[in-house]
This record gives structure tokens, C-alpha cells and sequence, in this order.
């Protein structure tokens, strides 16, 4: 179990707590620690401000930012006294952090919510230009009042029910996209998200060998060799640079160091060689959350 799964999910999945979707969490006064790293004082002003600064743009296309990170983070503290990375990586988890989810999970999660409201994703507009990509899927956004505080948004804004919010996620799996979920001041959970390389964490936790931006999932993948035909197909899926082929024996191996437990890789396989096992059982990568400090 990741860190957050210990500190807010009683060592279960920390996601799939109801507690962390409570709206009691939405308007109780920060801690005097979070308004200090996030300048707001409750998570509601927060939401606020990243539906007018990040949401907004996306839906209007008016982006001006570019290589911005994901969701920026509020601080308005000059350069000259930004924290080192270490301190960096604390103020984003509890400001605002991620993980990576298996579609399993993000079903589960989806069961969970009372409300998906699907939207324009800010990162593809940033990075690519691409225009109403509508890959990010906001939780309880209506039951906070966004549709009123932003009535120009209020039409692009679509509330889908869970049976339809799953069959696009199934949909978006069969594609490759890989699934996150993020928090909005930790531990609330604010939205289920849709990736591939255009998403600004992505870019620079990954691309760029940045700061981390999210846990790797609960679990990881596995070949059985048995099965696996060494057709190849399954190696370009990985957004993370896990899998390898061995021209020797025919097959395709699965680096745990590297693999981050998105799953995706598995709607490849036409022979149905690719699993996902808990990360705990694998003894290489268990304890393995954030980067991969192998290499
Ligand atoms: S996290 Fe993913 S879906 Fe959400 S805005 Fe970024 S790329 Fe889009
Ligand atoms: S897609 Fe399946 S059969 Fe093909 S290389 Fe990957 S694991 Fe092996
Ligand atoms: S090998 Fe791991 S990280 Fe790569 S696609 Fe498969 S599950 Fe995801």
C-alpha cells in the first residue's frame, strides 16, 4: 500500500475510502500547514480557483500558459525562495497528488462517486493544442455549485451517469489512455482523469525526470511466458519504458522497476498473456511508489 493508503484509507486502498469524497471535507477550515502551502482556506476556494485557471481555459480554449504543470499549484511565493525539491514533493501531496489506477479500480471509484461531470482536459490544450478533448472526468463538480459560479462553462459541462462513465473508460482502456486519480488538498478526491503522453505530469515527472507528481498503482504487470507469442504488440502501449524483448527466447519481459501498474498494456494481448498482480507480491517492486531509484 502506497503511503496514502496508510495515512488516509486505515491501510486499504486510500481511494476508495468514502470518507475522501465527503463534502463536510469541501468547506471545513484548512489546517494552518495546508493554508500556508496552499493560500486558500478551504478546499472549495481551492476548486474555485483551479475551475477558473485551468478548467476554464480548456473550455474556452484561451490557454496562454504553456508547459505549465497540471493543475498549478496556487503558491505565489517569488522563485528565490522556492523550496528545495524535497519540500517540493511534501507541499504537492498535500496540495494536490496523483496515482495511477488499473480500470478495475477506476470503476470501483466510479461506483463510488455521486456525481461524474466530464469535461475538457486542460494538459491536451496546453501541450498540443488539441481543442475540447473531453478526457477529464470531474467528481461532484455539480454538487458544489460549479454550473452556477461559472454559467459560461455550464453547457460544455456534461453530467454522465456511472454505467455510461464506464463504458468510456472502457473505451478510453481499449485505446491506451492511461487512468489517474487526484486529490484536491489531500486526502478529497476531486477527479478520475484519462492520459496519454500530452498530460503535463507526464511530461514532467516522466519525460523530463522531474519531481513526482503521482504513486505508481497498487499493482504490476506480468507475462507468462507460456502464453506470451512475442508478437510485440504490447511494447509500445507502455507510457513508462517497462517492457523489453528478448530476440533469444521470443518473448517480452516486464521490468517491476519500472512498471507502474496502469494495466493498459493487457488490452493488446490477443493471447491474453499480461496480468496485474498486487505490487506487495512482487518482491522487486513492493515498495517501489515514485521514481524508480534502480538506475
Ligand atoms: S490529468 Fe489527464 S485528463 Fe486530466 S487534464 Fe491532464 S491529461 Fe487531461
Ligand atoms: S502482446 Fe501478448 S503475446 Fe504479444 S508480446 Fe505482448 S505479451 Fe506477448
Ligand atoms: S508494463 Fe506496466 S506500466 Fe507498462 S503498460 Fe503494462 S502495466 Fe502499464
Amino acid at each position: 500500500m502506497c503511503e496514502f493508503c496508510t495515512k488516509h484509507g486505515e491501510g486499504k486502498k486510500w481511494y476508495l475510502q468514502i470518507e475522501n469524497y465527503a463534502d463536510e471535507l469541501l468547506y471545513e477550515e484548512l489546517s494552518s500547514r495546508q493554508k500556508d502551502i496552499i493560500e486558500v482556506k478551504t478546499r472549495v476556494e481551492y476548486l474555485n480557483n483551479l475551475f477558473e485557471n485551468f478548467v476554464m481555459p480548456a473550455i474556452s480554449n484561451l490557454s496562454t500558459e504553456k508547459d505549465e504543470p497540471q493543475h498549478a499549484p496556487t503558491s505565489t511565493k517569488p522563485e528565490d525562495v522556492l523550496p528545495s525539491e524535497e519540500t517540493s514533493l511534501i507541499n504537492r501531496k498535500i496540495e494536490h497528488f496523483g496515482q495511477i489506477l488499473p480500470i478495475e479500480d477506476a470503476e470501483e471509484v466510479i461506483n463510488i462517486a455521486s456525481s461524474i461531470t466530464r469535461m475538457a482536459c486542460g494538459c491536451r490544450l496546453i501541450n498540443a493544442g488539441k481543442k475540447d478533448e473531453r478526457y477529464h472526468f470531474g467528481l461532484m463538480v455539480d454538487r458544489r455549485g460549479t454550473f452556477d459560479k461559472f454559467p459560461d462553462a455550464a453547457s460544455s459541462l456534461e453530467v454522465l451517469d456511472k454505467e455510461k462513465t464506464k463504458e468510456i473508460f472502457r473505451r478510453y482502456d481499449e485505446d491506451g489512455m492511461i487512468h489517474m486519480i487526484w486529490t484536491a488538498v489531500t486526502p478529497y478526491v476531486m477527479c478520475l482523469c484519462n492520459c496519454d503522453r500530452d498530460c503535463s505530469n507526464y511530461k514532467k515527472y516522466i519525460q523530463k525526470r522531474g519531481g513526482p507528481r503521482f504513486f505508481r498503482a497498487e499493482y504490476i504487470c506480468k507475462v507468462d511466458w507460456n502464453i506470451c507469442k512475442g508478437c510485440r504488440s504490447c511494447m509500445s502501449r507502455c507510457q513508462f519504458g517497462a517492457k523489453t524483448y528478448s530476440a533469444a527466447l521470443g518473448k517480452v519481459f516486464i521490468d517491476p522497476t519500472r512498471c507502474f501498474g496502469c494495466g493498459v498494456c493487457r488490452a493488446t494481448c490477443q493471447n491474453d498473456a499480461i496480468t496485474l498482480i498486487p505490487r506487495h507480491e512482487s518482491t522487486e517492486a513492493a515498495n517501489i511508489w515514485l521514481k524508480d531509484t534502480t538506475r
